[in-house]
């Protein structure tokens, strides 16, 4: 594609960055065919060929209105479009480009302003967030039902962290900012079933959000503090040499991994953030690594254990990390039957803070994804995020939970046996 930015952004690290990228651009339309905004609402200004074309127009000079604004907010930054597209278009950077300066170019309207700055406030503070989730479900029977709908229900916390100092092998958990609010058990099933394979995960206190709740409201700039504070609290581990991260929400995963791209420009902690960046896994990709160890434990009693699940696989999982298959197998592996999903590429319309801005998409997105998930009539549904797991559920009567908590299950009764 033909470009000519304009002069306010030609030379700078971010105008380079998004002219390579417009310019891998051919065109072609592809990634249409598996854009989900683009399926629901049919115009091309929703689909990532046209958002493309809007963000050149702006980088162009030419003038913005809330017509792009509208038609940007309504991606969710799935990036499907990057899985299908055959040019290798990087489009979640030109995005965040676009975005970045969107928000300087078109003033929001007071109430939006408000909503994205009281949760850009309230949901990476893990404490904060947790008393507003503890109001919001003491006031449920006074919420019309659409409001009520989206304040989850308390999780019992069921598990007991296995005790510290046990073993010689060590690794990080990334505790995250909604999930111990949200999905208490995840983590303390992933510290469970790795202690059974003789490693101790460590949570750092004060490690807080990752940057991604920002990022998606705010932009980049807004998340470095976060990223920068997360290196900080992590730094004295991974300097006595940790030998991975573990994360549990592929939300934080896939922020996490860009670490060192997103600061590389930090002369004080670029180095730090690269180092970070390659020791963040996802749970799936630890626990495939070790499987020497886990499978024979796993499949001792398979024969017994044909549960039917649906797995959900996020977006940040499959599009962004580029991770398939892993939490399958293990599941596979434990004996529970997966069960086929159509359309498995699309997103739930949960996408960090998505389903809170632009309800009415992310409830379309949420029912189509639940009438596949439900499509043969699993007793369980997992996936691999927090944000998806509460989305989902938002909308259905069965369970919807994270993966590792079958697996922990598994472990449990072999051991209770
Ligand atoms: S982003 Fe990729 S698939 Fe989409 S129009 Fe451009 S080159 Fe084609
Ligand atoms: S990131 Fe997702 S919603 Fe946005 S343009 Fe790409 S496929 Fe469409």
């Amino acid at each position: 594609m033909q470009t000519d930015l304009a002069e306010f952004i030609k030379n700078t690290p971010q105008g380079r960055e998004a002219d390579a990228i417009l310019r891998s651009c051919v065109h072609c339309g592809f990634c249409a065919a598996t854009c989900p905004t683009y399926q629901l609402l049919g115009d091309e200004l929703d689909g990532p060929r046209g958002r493309i074309y809007l963000i050149k127009q702006m980088l162009e000079g030419n003038p913005v209105s809330e017509k792009t604004q509208r038609h940007l907010d309504r991606c969710l930054t799935c990036r499907a479009c990057e899985t299908t597209c055959p040019s290798g278009v990087r489009y979640h950077r030109l995005l965040d480009i676009g975005r970045e300066v969107l928000e300087q170019r078109v003033r929001r309207a007071g109430k939006e302003r408000m909503l994205r700055f009281l949760l850009a406030q309230t949901v990476p503070r893990r404490r904060l967030f947790a008393a507003a989730v503890g109001i919001g479900r003491g006031l449920r029977p006074l919420l019309p039902q659409t409001l009520a709908r989206k304040v989850p229900p308390a999780v019992a916390q069921t598990i007991v962290r296995p005790r510290p100092g046990r073993h010689d092998r060590r690794m990080l958990l990334l505790a995250g900012c909604v999930q111990p609010t949200l999905a208490a058990n995840t983590n303390l099933a992933t510290a469970r079933v790795f202690d059974r394979l003789g490693i101790e995960l460590i949570e750092t206190p004060g490690a807080g959000c990752c940057g991604a709740l920002r990022h998606h409201l705010q932009g980049r700039q807004a998340a470095l503090d976060d990223m920068r504070r997360l290196i900080d609290v992590w730094w004295p581990q991974v300097d006595q040499g940790v030998e991975a991260i573990v994360i549990t929400a592929s939300g934080c995963g896939a922020q996490i991994r860009q670490f060192g791209e997103l600061l590389k420009d930090d002369v004080r902690y670029a180095a730090k953030a690269s180092r970070i960046a390659a020791l963040a896994h996802d749970v799936s990709e630890v626990l495939t690594a070790e499987q020497e160890a886990l499978l024979p434990l796993l499949r001792r009693r398979t024969a017994s254990a044909a549960q039917r699940v649906a797995f959900h696989a996020p977006c940040t999982l499959q599009h962004a990390q580029r991770i398939n298959g892993l939490a399958e197998s293990l599941l596979t592996a434990a004996g529970y039957r997966l069960l086929p999903v159509a359309d498995a590429h699309l997103c739930c319309g949960s996408a960090g803070t998505y389903s809170l801005l632009q309800p009415a998409l992310a409830t379309r997105l949420r029912d189509n994804k639940l009438a596949a998930l439900l499509a043969d009539e699993p007793v369980v549904l997992v996936t691999a995020n927090v944000g998806c797991q509460t989305h989902l559920q938002s909308g259905c009567q069965q369970p919807v939970r994270h993966w590792i908590e079958l697996i922990d299950e598994r472990l449990q009764e072999q051991s209770s046996d």
